[in-house]
Formats: structure tokens, C-alpha cells, sequence
């Protein structure tokens, strides 16, 4: 049996369960009193956490591995594996300054001090840069500081900057960028790695399948060369023809993002009938 540990309830708890779902793993969840739960049809058993209790957890082996954000990782600073990115919980650790601050480069941070929960990344990022600054440490509204005199800057998490906006607020630095990984502690034992094969197979497939889809078009026969060339798929084309002669139906794969680029080129090369659907699981 293999112990995840996952966010209680927070910004990666909802994507998090969404993950194991899609992975097929099924347990009950949901209940604000839950603390553990264990999967019906795979052999793991998932412990709710405040997500800065994660790290220490996945470390000391109460758990073995763990879902949380990089940032909060690498602050805790213990000796973990990060075994996967997994693509969700974007956001980046920054430094802001009050908006009319003059600011040009991080140079200017020297002497000042700075409000943070994140106090061991700062440190490391002020040595890098050889500056000297003090380190503020609070526990959260670390935005509201500057303007109650708990520091000249702070250094937080910022995902659209919305929030240093309406607080006055200036993003200056842009120190770590983080997004939820996969941890595993020290060494696993085999029976344990085997099941984490598993998870890492199923997410993996999870993952590839969410930024392509499958397109199906209606071509000329004539236009099939010059719109295969326009439709990069996993290996090649499937290519089938319709009952109406001269004409073939093409299946392929895409990444949707460049699917935007290319519908009008699809178009001018004389595809009809594009339909795009999600995929599920990719297995490559
Ligand atoms: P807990 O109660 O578990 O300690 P928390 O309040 O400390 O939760 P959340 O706000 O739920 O933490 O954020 C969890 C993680 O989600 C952060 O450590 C970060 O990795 C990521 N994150 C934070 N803010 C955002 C955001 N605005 N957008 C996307 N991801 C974010
Ligand atoms: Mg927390």
C-alpha cells in the first residue's frame, strides 16, 4: 500500500483529487472531518493535510509521496524527490514594492526589509545577489505589510497580480516560478515503487491526453498530401474514404494550441466537416 499525502481543502486540493479521479483511482471523498481515505480498486491510502505539513510528512515517512506546491518544497528545504510536475497550481514567488517606489534593479533592495512567509527561498535569492536586506517573517496578508509598517517590500505569491494591484503593489523580481509536483521521501521500498509505476503511468497519460485533441475532417482526395503536412499527428494520418467518391475522412492528433494557428490554413487547403473532441488518456 502506498501513502499520498494531498491538500485538505485549498487552492490544490480540488485539481489534486481531479488527478487521481482521472486516474482511475476511486475513495470516498469529501467531508471536512476526513483525515484519511482508502482507494477501492488501488492498492493507496490518502492522508488530507495542510499542504505545509506535506513536505515534513512525505520526509520522515508518515507518508510516501505527496502532491503540493514547489514553492512551498523548497521552502521546507527537506531532502525530497520531485518525482513529476504535474501542471496545475501555477503561480510564481516574486518580490513587489509600493507602486511609487523607485525601482531598478535588485540592487535597490539593500537596507530594506521585507515581509515574507517564504523565508528561506528570500534568503537564498538576497545571498545570490549578494544583498543585504532584512527578512520580516510573517504567516499570511503578507500583502498588507508595506502598508501598516511591516516592511519596506515583500516577497509573496503571485498568480495574476491582481492582489499587489489593489493593495499598491509593484511585481519587481520574479524569484521562483512553482506549480504542483509529485514527491516521493528518500528510497521506497520495491513493493511501493512498483505501485508508484503505476500512479506515474496513469498520471502521465492523464497529462498528455489534456492539451491535445482528436480532429476528424472531410478532404479531397487531391487536398490529402498538403493537409497531412499541415497535421503533425502521433505517428501518421488515418485515412478513410467516404462514400461519396473522391472524398476521404482524415483522423489525427493535435495540440490544441497550434489547432487555432492552423484552422485557417485547414480551411484554405479545403477541409470540411472539422470536428475536434477531447481525449482522455494518451498512452504514447
Ligand atoms: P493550507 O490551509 O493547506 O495551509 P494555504 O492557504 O497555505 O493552505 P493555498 O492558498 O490553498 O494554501 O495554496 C496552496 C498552493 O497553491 C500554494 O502553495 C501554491 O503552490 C498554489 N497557489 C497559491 N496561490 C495560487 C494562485 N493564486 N493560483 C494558483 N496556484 C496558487
Ligand atoms: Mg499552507
Amino acid at each position: 500500500m502506498l501513502t499520498l499525502a494531498i491538500q485538505k481543502s485549498g487552492r490544490l486540493s480540488e485539481k489534486t483529487v481531479k488527478l487521481l479521479q482521472e486516474c482511475g483511482i476511486a475513495f470516498q471523498n469529501g467531508g471536512s472531518s476526513k483525515l484519511k481515505a482508502t482507494a477501492t480498486n488501488f492498492s493507496m491510502e490518502i492522508l488530507y493535510l495542510r499542504d505545509d505539513d506535506i513536505p515534513e510528512c512525505v520526509a520522515d515517512g508518515i507518508a510516501d509521496i505527496g502532491i503540493v506546491g514547489e514553492n512551498i518544497c523548497l521552502e521546507r528545504a527537506r531532502s525530497l524527490t520531485i518525482v513529476e510536475k504535474l501542471g496545475f497550481a501555477r503561480c510564481r514567488l516574486s518580490i513587489a514594492v509600493p507602486k511609487n517606489t523607485e525601482y531598478s534593479g535588485p540592487a535597490d533592495l539593500n537596507g530594506l526589509s521585507i515581509a515574507t512567509s517564504y523565508p528561506n527561498i528570500l534568503r537564498k535569492y538576497l545571498a545570490e545577489k549578494q544583498i543585504t536586506a532584512k527578512i520580516n517573517e510573517i504567516s499570511g496578508s503578507v500583502e498588507i505589510a508595506p502598508g501598516i509598517g511591516l516592511g519596506d517590500a515583500i516577497f509573496d505569491i503571485v498568480s495574476t497580480g491582481s492582489t499587489l494591484l489593489s493593495n499598491g503593489l509593484r511585481e519587481v523580481e520574479t524569484v521562483l516560478k512553482s506549480e504542483a509536483v509529485l514527491v516521493s521521501g528518500p528510497e521506497l521500498p520495491d513493493d511501493k515503487k512498483t505501485i508508484l509505476k503505476k500512479l506515474l503511468f496513469r498520471m502521465r497519460a492523464v497529462n498528455e491526453a489534456r492539451n491535445r485533441k482528436y480532429i476528424l475532417l472531410n478532404t479531397p482526395n487531391d487536398r490529402i498530401e498538403q493537409i497531412c503536412k499541415l497535421l503533425p499527428g502521433m505517428k501518421s494520418p488515418t485515412i478513410m474514404p467516404l462514400s461519396t467518391a473522391g472524398w476521404s475522412s482524415l483522423h489525427s492528433v493535435i495540440e490544441e494550441d497550434v489547432f487555432w494557428e492552423k484552422i485557417e490554413a485547414l480551411k484554405a487547403a479545403g477541409a470540411q466537416g472539422i470536428l475536434v473532441i477531447p481525449i482522455e488518456k494518451m498512452i504514447t
